[in-house]
């Protein structure tokens, strides 16, 4: 058994200690012994997340100065052009381009290597850590403050030397420094390199989720949510591309994103971590995240082998608590959550990680149907699935589906998991070489399993260059990667409402001339820009040192724009309590207008779950008061799910969201505001007015139904896509380029091509987003009332017209049938593009496309209905 390692009880010990801390990897450890039923309170974990504690955003009163340095505002031109492409093509020429590594000889150095290895040595290529095992005991002062971080070379050996790990994870807590994280991963190389009988170096892994987020001097971005809204997968692209070169700027190779789950479960805590609830959004922003990671080639210096998270089904916990059963049918399953991961696959990805939750009474880390029938038989993927956290141990402690620990290594790996994150002890480790020792786990499997562990680490370039990527430490933070950020920041800002004012003109945008009181709990608050996995997991606690000093918050940024005199500041509430509410209700009253700023503050994962999906009533009774003033207002939403309003929704003339922003949401939040910038952001989900009216715009027909029966039930706050704009866009002549078709001609690649006009008819230049529904009136498999096909990102002056044009193929036209198969039926489907709308009729016979689980020569025959 394991050797000088934590006892269980020392297990307990450090748990509880790191906990603490708030640590990013060094989360409520479970351990046989702690996460019983009885499991104590994580009561520890409030000393970091901020989101539902109601710690004021901005403990220590940040002020920033008032001259600091603009330049980066100062470069005319957004540093990514408007992806002008249709989101169509931009997945196609990616998926048409998907070479994933320049490494020759990549599979018979794997074999051969192999051949070499004893069982241990194959069994610690499967075993994943967490650095804090291999580092000096932090010092568990004040988690707010910024600790200094050892590696313990004695912990290093017994893991790497004696127990041949093969992969480490994330950070002791906070981000380092790029220069430590040089020192780290020499140190971590050299002794897995020169120290090992075989020298294999380590897969470092890590969460760079929206930008390098455990890396200090590294350019932050929106979090997914707010790039979805930017309707923009060029920018989401560079992005991530900037991203992977700075993972790779701290020695490593692979980073666990893109999030691929689909948002379709508003009350979850990781929803902003999401793109979308609908499959073709995420799937082109996904598309071009992991291109931005991967790049075409991921053992180049500047890119990264990504990881698709969380395969699969992990979002749509039926409770909205994160980690609790998802129920999802086969239908379901194919028509939503398996599309994006699909696509992904196609076009290279080279590692997924598993969901951490169950899906229909199976963990998915127990789930030989979705870890080899679908993940590796349906979807066609080659490469590693690693583990989520602590997951193996939570098949028996949470899941109750094993009784032990061992029956639980065996039930995981047999299902096909690679690589275990365990990530605190050796107890995989230990486990899985007794059982196939004792011939309850064949080795076959473990050779499957270390082959694809070894194939990436050829693959990212490990072998021939283990620090490949750490001389691109200075081009970490550039003024361009802000302006990148900012840009996203800027595209991401969704204009909800701008009603007219009694001056007879819309609220926004405001005036400088205007006196401004800017009031509300996130107005002030880098931590709601940038919600959680910022600079610690769950972006609070010393996160709060390491935002950049010189990025504004909203108050900060309008405070910049309108001076001193202009501008009054009262807090008014936290974001669970009132904070000299009277104040700032008395401050609206001198006030021209008012900017009221709601939402969240910073939360990740399980510590963000909601008891209810409205606001805190002291938001709400912020919004009230200062509404009721007479004077008008504008609210802005700072926040990671679509907080509910309820009766205050009417009340604000003005409503603008910025989601998770990130260090420019201030800046970008302000330029908008004040007209410098025209937004022109889309929401990526369904904003829902009431607690039971949580519907996603796909929705079915029979959830339009209203209490008369009628069809005029479905009524979001605001409905997925939409987006407001300082311009007026008119759509005109929509055509198709044939109304009527034969199934048998799509068949053989027939094609539909949507054309539609889009005048900027206002008076300033904007972007707007074209997008494309269609809607199959009837099919066998009850239709949703329309699915998004196609969207644009438009660039127009004012005066100026393009025509825009998309091309339907088979694929936009079929749906999952009764029988699990892709199908098309004949039928008509309608068309629409904004207020227009048009229709193509199927003539013939339904017929199978590209299914799944067909052989080629299956494909495209008719089928009868089952
Ligand atoms: C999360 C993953 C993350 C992993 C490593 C888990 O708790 O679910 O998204 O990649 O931790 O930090």
């Amino acid at each position: 058994m394991n050797v000088s390692l934590p006892t269980d009880w020392a297990r307990f010990l450090l748990a509880a200690s790191v906990l603490l801390t708030g640590c990013a990897d060094t989360r409520p450890t479970t351990t046989n012994d702690t996460m019983a039923d009885t499991s104590p309170p994580d009561t520890t974990m409030e000393s970091d997340a901020v989101g539902q504690t109601g710690q004021q955003a901005d403990p220590e009163g940040r002020r920033m100065a008032l001259d600091r340095d603009v330049s980066l505002l100062k470069s005319p031109q957004p540093p990514v052009n408007a992806s002008v492409r249709s989101s169509g093509a931009f997945a196609r020429g990616i998926l048409d381009d998907s070479v994933t590594t320049s490494v020759e000889n990549v599979e018979a150095r794997v074999d051969s290597l192999l051949d070499e290895m004893t069982l241990e040595e194959k069994v610690g290529q499967m075993t994943q850590l967490t650095l804090s095992m291999v580092s000096k005991d932090p010092h568990q002062d004040n988690p707010s403050a910024i600790r200094e971080h050892e590696l313990s070379p004695e912990k290093l050996r017994n893991v790497v030397v004696e127990h041949h790990v093969g992969s480490i994870l994330n950070v002791t807590g906070q981000a380092f420094s790029v220069d430590h994280w040089a020192e780290v991963i020499r140190q971590v190389q050299r002794t897995a390199m020169e120290e090992t009988r075989l020298g294999i170096p380590i897969l470092y892994g890590i969460d760079a989720v929206h930008g390098a987020n455990y890396t200090r001097e590294a350019v932050l971005f929106p979090q997914n949510q707010g790039l979805a809204a930017t309707w923009n997968p060029a920018l989401a692209q560079e992005t991530a591309a900037i991203t992977a070169r700075d993972v790779r700027a701290s020695g490593i190779p692979w980073n666990f994103a893109p999030v691929l789950d689909m948002g379709r479960e508003p009350r979850w805590p990781r929803l902003y971590e999401t793109f979308s609830e609908d499959a073709h959004l995420t799937n082109v922003m996904g598309l071009g995240m992991l291109r931005g990671y991967q790049g075409t080639d991921v053992s180049n210096a500047s890119r990264v082998a990504g990881t698709l998270k969380h395969f699969v089904g992990y979002s749509v916990p039926e409770s909205g608590l994160d980690r609790t059963p998802a129920r999802i049918s086969d239908i379901e399953m194919r028509e939503h959550h398996l599309k994006p991961f699909r696509k992904a696959i196609e076009a290279g990805a080279k590692s997924i990680m598993i969901n951490s939750g169950e899906v229909n009474g199976v963990p998915a880390h127990a789930s030989s149907y979705l870890l080899q029938d679908v993940l590796r038989e349906e979807l066609g993927f080659e490469g590693v699935a690693v583990s989520d956290w602590l997951d193996v141990k939570k098949l028996v402690n949470v899941h109750h589906v094993a009784e032990n620990e061992r029956e639980a290594t065996k039930m995981a790996v047999m299902a096909g998991m690679d690589m275990s994150m365990v990530p605190t002890d050796l107890s995989f480790y230990d486990h899985l070489v007794s059982l196939v020792r004792d011939g309850e786990v064949p080795e076959s499997r473990v050779n499957e399993a270390v082959r694809r562990i070894l194939r990436l680490k050829f693959q990212t370039g490990l072998f021939e260059e283990p620090l490949r990527g750490l001389e691109q430490a200075e081009q970490v933070g550039s003024t361009r990667d802000r302006r990148v950020s900012l840009q996203a920041a800027r595209e991401s800002v969704t204009l909800l409402r701008n009603r007219e004012t009694d001056q007879g003109a819309p609220l926004l945008p405001l005036s400088r001339t205007q006196d401004v009181l800017v009031t509300g709990p996130t107005a002030h608050s880098m931590q709601s820009m940038h919600n959680g996995w910022s600079y610690t997991w769950q972006g609070g606690g010393a996160a709060q040192k390491m935002f950049p000093e010189e990025r504004p918050t909203l108050m900060e940024a309008v405070r910049e724009r309108v001076g001193t005199d202009g501008m009054t500041y009262v807090p008014g509430a936290t974001l669970t309590d009132p904070e000299r509410m009277d104040e700032a209700v008395a401050a609206a009253r001198e006030a021209d207008v008012a900017v009221v700023a709601l939402g969240e503050g910073a939360y990740a994962e399980t510590p963000g779950n909601l008891n209810d999906m409205v606001l805190p009533p002291a938001q709400r009774t912020l919004l009230r008061r200062v509404a009721d003033t007479g004077t008008p207002v504008a609210l802005v939403l700072i926040q990671g799910r679509p907080r509910l309003l309820n009766d205050t929704a009417d009340l604000p003339d003005a409503m603008l969201t910025a989601y998770n922003p990130g260090p420019e949401g201030g800046q970008a939040l302000m330029e908008v505001m004040y007209g410098a910038v025209n937004p022109s952001g889309h929401l990526p989900y369904t904003y829902p007015r009431s607690s039971v009216g949580m519907r996603t715009y796909d929705r079915k027909y029979s959830e339009n139904q209203d209490r008369q029966g009628g069809m005029s039930g479905f009524d979001p706050l605001f409905s997925f896509g939409h987006g407001l704009s300082y311009t007026r866009f008119d759509y005109s002549d929509l055509t198709v380029s044939r109304d009527s078709m034969t199934t048998g001609a799509l068949q053989n690649g027939g094609q539909v091509e949507v054309e539609v006009t889009v005048t900027n008819a206002g008076e300033r230049r904007g972007q707007d987003v074209v997008q494309l529904y269609l809607s199959d009136l009837v099919a066998s498999v009850t239709p949703s009332v329309k699915e998004l096909t196609r969207f644009a990102k438009i660039d127009l002056a004012p005066g100026e017209r393009t025509r825009l044009s998309f091309s339907l193929r088979t694929d936009d036209f079929s749906f999952i049938g009764r029988d699990g198969e892709p199908v098309v039926e004949p039928g008509t489907f309608r068309v629409a593009v904004h207020n227009l709308s048009t229709s193509v009729d199927l003539v013939g016979d339904r017929f199978l496309t590209e299914g799944p689980n067909r052989s080629p020569e299956e494909r495209g025959t008719t089928s009868s209905l089952k």
